[in-house]
């Protein structure tokens, strides 16, 4: 609970003033309240990624230290993205302020703040790109919804374009598909013009580029961190799996987030990786160099984006794999679904997927090559490849959340619940308007997942806190299931601010927990070590 001290108590947070300021958002400052905003990006990782500007400065002084001719900057790289990215053009123009998005962001329901409405939010920018680049708004001004780009502006978009966990699901409600998230991507892409950023999101770009992965975990580590996992795997099962590490040749190339091999609970989903790989047989490495499935990089620029993307090919190609199948993770399916065949495709050095148990050919993935481990699980049950014991899953109560980006970027619905459904009894979804395309988010994603910036994130969290005690309450809830790493993170604290009593879980541990092993010792406890339910009883 120590994440969540100096955050005000529920009660306190649930006091929402939804009453608009008396004066115009035009006119009304941004200010800076701990707790509600993010640390500046480190100069230190500025200049590994050799990005411009860098230098210390802090959100709470007046001069923000900005290039002698930063308006000329941000000017010239909203033409260049407005000539690049026809998607921002349109978005630019389209909106008829509608207000059909306006309740839909988290950030706006927990908040009450205007600015959080993903219209405004837009507007932000918008109202610049009127003044410049419109006649309306360059003879009109005000009266067509432009401004002058000054200081403060700068310092509004720093704050509310990392108030956007970039979840997307304010287009859902778009009747003319604006997605604010596309806007939010390139207003921070603007405010890295200018060397400002947030270190959350940036020094695990930083570490991927030295490293291979976000946490800067090094080759030997993560080799023995996997032993490890497969030490404990063999005190509960029996069995001891293998670790194949950078083995070339191999059929699949298999990566998945940072933060599985490194923070509990997602530890207990890699092991779960382990333990189906070895009892499939699967013929597969790890990669200590494609040793990160995250792309912080979304949550940067599109060129880091691409650049981040980029290496888990190029270890594909030098592994001589002939695909890459993809773990529990959210952002790293929006980049590869999204980005990743007009960034660095198409990759036809490698095969079309095809299941080598159950024959199954994965159309999907013909352009990118690559395999969400939901659809590589739920096609072996489909086929009855797998040998599960529901029962060893008794004691836990489940509801799923889904994760925004394989939800919405992806459309992976019906697979997770097809897997939780076939290894657990007893499952109960969320509201209908909290799940599925219309899922809340976690409000820790998009780099915003840090402790500085704790009390927005569980007033963003509200939503799906509300969402999650509602099950809780009704039919005993006690486990949230996600197939996301960073969900996985910050989910934690808000199930224990807002549905305590709630634990997070990954689906291929429990996938892993109901798995029966040839050559198994009877299983005493799950994972985690605790006792199964009938042991308990
Ligand atoms: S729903 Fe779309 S068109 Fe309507 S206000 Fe929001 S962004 Fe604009
Ligand atoms: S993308 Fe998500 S966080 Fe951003 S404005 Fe839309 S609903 Fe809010």
């Amino acid at each position: 609970m120590s994440e969540l001290a100096g955050v005000p108590k529920p009660e306190e947070l649930l006091k929402i003033d939804y009453q608009p300021p008396r004066k115009g958002w035009m006119d009304t400052p941004v200010k800076f309240k701990p707790g509600t905003y993010n640390y500046p990006a480190a100069s230190k990782n500025l200049k590994v990624l050799d990005l411009p500007f860098s230098r210390e400065w802090s959100p709470t002084e007046e001069d923000w230290k900005l290039p002698e001719n930063w308006k000329e900057i941000v000017l010239k790289g909203i033409a260049e993205r407005l000539s690049k990215y026809r998607s921002f053009k349109i978005f630019m123009d389209i909106c008829v302020r509608c207000g059909a998005c306006a309740d839909k962001c988290h950030f706006f329901l927990g908040s009450g703040d205007p600015k959080n409405m993903p219209v405004l939010r837009a507007e932000l920018l918008r109202s610049i790109y009127r003044k410049e680049f419109t006649a309306a708004g360059k003879v009109l001004g005000k009266l067509a919804g432009a401004r002058e780009l000054t200081p403060a502006v700068i310092k509004e978009w720093f704050y509310y374009f990392y108030q956007c966990t970039e979840c997307r699901r304010c287009s859902v409600f778009c009747p003319y598909g604006i997605d604010t998230a596309e806007i939010t991507m390139i207003g921070r892409e603007l405010l890295y013009l200018l060397g400002l950023g947030i270190n959350w999101a940036l020094e695990p770009v930083a570490k991927c580029f030295m490293t291979g992965n976000h946490l800067g975990i090094q080759p030997h580590t993560l080799k023995d961190t996997l032993e490890f996992f497969a030490d404990d795997i063999e005190d509960i099962t029996g069995v001891r799996v293998e670790v194949p590490i950078n083995k070339k040749g191999a059929d699949i190339l298999f990566v998945t987030p940072s933060g599985d091999y490194f923070a509990d609970p997602g530890t207990y989903t890699c092991m779960g990786y382990l333990i189906l790989f070895h009892e499939l047989g699967l013929n597969y490495t790890w990669s200590t160099y494609a040793s990160e499935g995250g792309n912080f990089g979304l949550f940067t620029s599109h060129e880091m984006i691409k650049r981040l993307n980029a290496k888990l090919y190029a270890e594909a190609k030098r592994l001589g794999v002939k695909w890459i199948l993809g773990g529990e993770c959210g952002h790293m399916w929006r980049v590869i679904h999204q980005y990743m065949d007009t960034m660095n495709g198409p990759a036809d050095f490698l095969e079309e997927p095809v299941s080598p148990f159950t024959g199954t050919k994965f159309e999907n993935a013909k352009a990118t090559k690559m395999v969400h481990i939901m659809e590589f699980t739920a096609d072996l049950i489909k086929h009855n490849k797998l040998k599960l014991d529901p029962s060893r899953n008794d004691k836990l109560k489940v509801t799923f959340h889904d994760s925004c980006n394989p939800a919405r970027a992806m459309g992976i619905l019906e697979e997770p619940r097809y897997v939780i459904k076939n290894v657990c009894k007893d499952f109960y979804e969320m509201p209908e308007n909290t799940i599925r395309e219309k899922t809340f988010c976690c409000a820790g994603g998009a780099g915003l997942g840090n402790d500085e910036n704790m009390e927005m994130r569980l007033r963003g969290g509200l939503p799906r806190g509300n969402a999650v005690k509602y099950v809780q309450e009704k039919h005993g809830v006690n486990r949230l299931a996600c197939m996301c790493a960073i969900d996985r993170a910050t989910l934690i604290p808000l199930c224990d601010y807002w549905a305590p009593g709630v634990q997070v879980i990954g689906i291929h541990e429990m996938v892993a927990n109901a798995l029966m092993m040839k050559g198994e010792k009877e299983r005493k406890t799950d994972l985690r070590g605790e006792p199964l339910k009938e042991v308990e009883e």
